[in-house]
């Protein structure tokens, strides 16, 4: 099972990471841009339907999805950080990510549309309040916060991420 960066947030060494979601990025992004420059240069407009126009309009929808994906994990991976759930919550959207079996146009689309709050309560609703906690707890077992991540709810964390959001010198 492939395993995705779990330090993904410093968007200038993105141009450059090697992992599969960058990768596959930059493979959709190359082409399009190139399909772009031909379709500028034949000066056909929007609404024509010659194979480069509809190739380069699916090549947009690909490039799309591919940034969809890699912006949700950027946005994940800076998300649950400091979190008693994050190692979970990641998890879980890697494995939506990688293995979601999600179309094409669900990424372009939906996923457009949906904040990290709206991630979050999908992963509580799938993954389980309780088994969020015990998971949480299990991570810090080693140290004092223990008692503390066993009482913590996520609710609460989804609060403190709004929080964080809405105050950024506090995150
Ligand atoms: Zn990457
Ligand atoms: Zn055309």
């Amino acid at each position: 099972m492939p395993i995705l960066p779990r330090d993904h947030t410093d968007y200038i060494e993105l141009e450059t990471c090697p992992c599969q979601l960058c990768t596959e990025y930059r493979g959709a992004v190359v082409p399009y841009l190139e399909s772009v420059k031909l379709v500028e240069q034949s000066g056909h407009n929007v609404r024509c339907v010659c194979d480069l126009c509809r190739k380069t309009r699916k090549l947009n929808t690909q490039q799309l999805a591919a940034d969809a994906k890699r912006t949700l994990w950027s946005e994940a991976v800076f998300t649950a950080e400091g979190h008693s759930w994050g190692p979970l919550f990641l998890e879980w959207v890697e494995n939506r990510i990688l293995f979601g079996g999600d179309t094409t146009y669900f990424w372009v689309q939906e996923s457009e549309g949906m904040s990290m709050d709206n991630w979050i309560e999908m992963f509580i609703e799938q993954v389980g309040e309780s088994e969020i906690r015990i998971s949480a707890a299990k991570l810090h077992s080693e140290d004092k916060t223990v008692a503390q991540a066993l009482t913590q709810s996520v609710p609460k964390a989804v609060h403190a991420v709004e929080r964080d959001a809405a105050n950024p010198e506090l995150a």
